[in-house]
């Protein structure tokens, strides 16, 4: 079959020192200590042969993760900019729909021709972490794409217990082509369905919701807050294109925090009174902060889901005079986020198509790469549909 193969030097940085782990495994646990000239081909590889618990799915599409543009990205000595776990050579891609069209032995829940969704933390089901419901935190964790191989590719892999059948969708949509593409949205949505609902506790009705950064984990945010019955989502994005996407996701007013000091426009649309949860999706926190802790109702919430290796100010006494809590939280699995979101979308409740803002072909997936670096983009989606359902905005 052909893949996207991503490749690399094992080159760890002068101030960085492997762990014995790390070498005897391959795996960095950041790569951006680690992994320098990185490199993209779209070749021929084996196909994959599913274990007895494990199916074999073509893949109907994938969309690009701004993780996967992390990879590709490096900084001034050629390090990739990524920071999570990394084994190379690796087929990439992790946010992905796919068809079953071979079962292992084992396998009791799914039958070839079903459609699915897959998680792409691959967590043990063993260690503590993993049997106390935490399997985003587990210690042996494998992330498709990234240190297992992915889903850039015409055929991949799965266990079972990572799948989440998309059948009603085809059937409420009337396309099966269409649910695939929603279906890989349901990843970095997931991603913010377990910071919003798990980590930091959910939200009632009526809430203000405020959401700094409208990339594909704020705009996931976004839309969740208005199918939990937000009074009112606020939204912060630097770029045009994205504002224009996260008012169609359901935000009530967008801005972008360079023109107007989120703080100030927070209060004033909330009647003084502020937001009840706050969404940080930007990557920003030394900008987004200062604004952010200005902005908690009582009791308020914040979650933080971008990632930046710089330190933050915080004046944390606003905690303890609002009542107010700051959560952080990685990843998409356990929770019920995969089946509760697939519920909404089929009855519904969700929609989210309006994010897909560009297609590629599979064999153009490296230039779908190239082009999400711009940043322009809510999500690149790399379908395998034989129609694609807008023309116009596609590419190859
Ligand atoms: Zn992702
Ligand atoms: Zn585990």
């Amino acid at each position: 079959m052909n893949a996207v193969v991503f490749s690399a030097e094992w080159d760890p940085r002068p101030s960085y020192v492997p762990t014995p782990k790390e070498l005897s495994s391959g795996k960095a646990t950041m790569a951006c200590h680690v992994w320098r000239r990185p490199s993209f081909t779209w070749e021929k590889v084996p196909d994959p042969r599913p274990g007895p618990d494990e199916v074999l799915l073509q893949v109907r599409a994938c969309g690009v993760c701004g993780s996967d543009t992390h990879c590709y990205e490096t900084d001034d000595a050629g390090y990739v900019l990524f920071s999570g776990p990394v084994r190379l050579p690796v087929i990439c891609g992790h946010e992905y729909a796919a068809e079953v069209v071979e079962v292992g032995k084992d396998v009791r829940e799914l039958q070839v021709g079903d459609l699915v969704a897959g998680e792409g933390m691959l967590s043990c089901g063993v260690c503590e972490a993993c049997r106390s419901f935490r399997p985003n935190q587990c210690p042996h964790l494998e992330m498709l794409g990234f240190s297992a191989p992915g889903a850039y590719a015409e055929l991949v892999r799965a266990k079972e217990r990572f799948l989440w059948k998309l059948n009603g969708l085809a059937e409420r949509l009337g396309s099966r082509d269409r649910a695939c593409e929603v279906g890989a949205l349901i990843e970095p949505i997931a991603c913010s369905y377990n910071g919003m609902f798990v980590s930091a506790g959910g939200m009632r009705p009526g809430s203000y919701v405020a959401v700094f950064g409208c990339g594909p984990i704020g705009l996931g945010a976004i839309a969740l807050a208005r199918a939990a019955g937000a009074a009112k989502v606020i939204g912060f994005e630097v770029g045009a294109e994205r504002r224009e996407v996260a008012r169609k996701l359901g935000a009530d007013a967008v801005f972008d925090p360079r023109e107007t000091p989120a703080d100030e426009v927070i209060r004033e649309l909330t009647g003084g009174w502020g937001a009840d949860m706050i969404v940080e999706a930007a990557g920003a926190a030394t900008l987004t902060m200062p604004a952010i802790e200005r902005s908690f109702a009582p009791g308020g919430r914040m979650v933080y889901l971008g990632r930046t290796g710089a330190r933050a100010p915080v004046l944390l006494d606003v905690l303890v005079t609002q009542a107010a809590g700051i959560v952080g939280a990685r990843g998409h699995s356990g929770g019920g986020c995969f089946p509760q979101i697939i519920r909404l979308l089929e009855n519904g409740r969700l929609d989210v198509e309006g994010m897909i803002t560009r297609r590629y072909r599979p064999e153009a997936t490296l230039d779908a790469l190239v082009k999400s670096t711009d940043r322009t983009d809510a999500k690149i989606m790399v379908t395998h549909a034989r129609e694609l359902p807008d023309s116009e905005n596609s590419a190859a």
